[in-house]
């Protein structure tokens, strides 16, 4: 798709320079720095490095090497200190970093928190569950929908691996009210109940744990 939009992809490049009069960027190599490539753009889009807050990247306690907390993929509890949870983008579980995905993970978390106060076993545990609506067009998405392991865990009970203009109007008119009024207000742990029943998957699969 990137070649039928004239859409030319630089990965595992850092920007260096851009020159706005020759509408110019120039890219170093990240595997290769001595290495620098200089590309003609109509239209630049840029991915900033990320990084987690320097409060948390610089307690080396409750953080991994990269500055993320160190938590237990399966639930989402930290390696060390049981009394300490992670969630969203902050954390070291490796799932794509996502609001969604933090969505997913507020139940899991909510439900082992419980345990923990109560003394009790950790039940729940996270699948790695992360949504991205791509949206491709004026009138088209791809809502790509997957887990840990990059399997889909699509919602609708149709193959979405396509671009539609039903994931549009649902990113465009029905995504923001699930935020603003119910993530934003602790009412929505994602789509997993709208799945099991649209797939007639009645198992719970938030009972494994493997850590
Ligand atoms: C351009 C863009 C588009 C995206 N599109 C989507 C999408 O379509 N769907 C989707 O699901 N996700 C999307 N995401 C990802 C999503 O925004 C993040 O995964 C989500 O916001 C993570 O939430 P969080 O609460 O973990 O972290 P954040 O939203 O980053 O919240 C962390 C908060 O902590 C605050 N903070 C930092 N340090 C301190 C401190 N020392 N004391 C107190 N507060 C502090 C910050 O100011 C911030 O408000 C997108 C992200 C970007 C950048």
């Amino acid at each position: 798709m990137p070649e039928e939009r004239d859409i030319n992809v630089n990965l595992r490049t850092n920007l260096i320079e851009i020159n706005p009069d020759k509408q110019e960027a120039t890219f170093q190599n990240l595997d290769k720095p001595e290495e620098k490539t200089v590309t003609e753009f109509s239209m630049l889009h840029v991915t900033p490095p990320m990084a987690t807050p320097e409060t948390l990247s610089k307690n080396k306690d409750i953080t991994n090497e990269t500055g993320f907390v160190n938590v237990k993929r399966d639930t989402l509890q930290h390696v060390r200190y049981p009394n300490i949870f992670a969630i969203g983008d902050c954390s070291s579980s490796p799932n794509s970093k996502t609001a969604a995905a933090a969505a997913a993970q507020s139940e899991i978390i909510y439900e082992n928190m419980r345990s923990v106060m109560q003394g009790k076993p950790l039940t729940y545990a996270y699948d790695g569950y992360a949504s991205c609506p791509l949206v491709t067009g004026y009138d088209k998405c791809i809502l790509a929908e997957f887990d840990y392991d990059l399997n889909p865990l699509e919602t609708f009970p149709f193959s979405q691996d396509r671009e539609m203009y039903s994931m549009y109007f649902l990113k465009k008119n029905v995504m923001p009210p699930i935020y603003w009024h119910l993530m934003m207000n602790g009412y929505w742990n994602g789509p997993a109940t709208f799945r099991k029943v649209m797939h007639f998957e009645f198992n719970d699969k938030k009972q494994k744990i493997h850590t």
